[in-house]
């Protein structure tokens, strides 16, 4: 038996979903140059053909995995695209380097793939996802505040 159709919805999700959804001019998710910067470990940034530039860290990619198996794993922990796994209080925090890959592939035209060094290679990073979980200022600043109306 099938739950798909029953969703509890609460109003940020809503507005998040609402801001999700809305359709992207072309050219914004349209990479002009992709640089991804390994050997520097830094991480992907993106000038898009609007003019936009958007950069990400290796870290955040990790966390923000795409893929069916990673989406779940946030659902379940309650987790945003790209939070980080919160650290146990009562173990000895074991020391974990960096997430990197060791390489990135362009997937068609569409989306870029990553090759984790832990292993993991399952997520595909579409041009459009990684546009809209743009990390800069401004696109954070409007995923959080859907009517652009700033709260004091
Ligand atoms: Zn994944
Ligand atoms: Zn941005």
């Amino acid at each position: 038996m099938s739950h798909e159709g029953i969703r509890y919805v609460s109003k940020d999700d809503q507005a998040r979903e609402e801001h999700e959804t809305r359709p992207l001019p072309r050219i914004a998710i349209t990479p002009e140059k992709v640089r991804v910067l390994l050997s520097e470990g830094k991480g992907l940034e993106i000038d898009w053909q609007d003019g936009h530039r958007s950069a990400w860290s290796f870290a955040w990619l990790r966390d923000g995995c795409p893929c069916a198996t990673c989406v779940e794993e946030r659902k379940n922990e309650g987790r945003n695209i790209g939070q980080p796994k919160a650290k146990s209080g009562d173990l000895l925090p074991m020391y974990k380097p960096p997430a990197k890959p060791a390489s990135a592939n362009a997937v068609g035209r569409y989306a870029l793939q990553f090759n984790w060094q832990d292993g993991h290679s399952s997520g595909i990073y579409s041009w459009e996802y990684l546009r809209r979980n743009c990390q800069c200022a401004e696109c954070r600043f409007a995923a959080t505040e859907p009517d652009g109306v700033q709260k004091h």
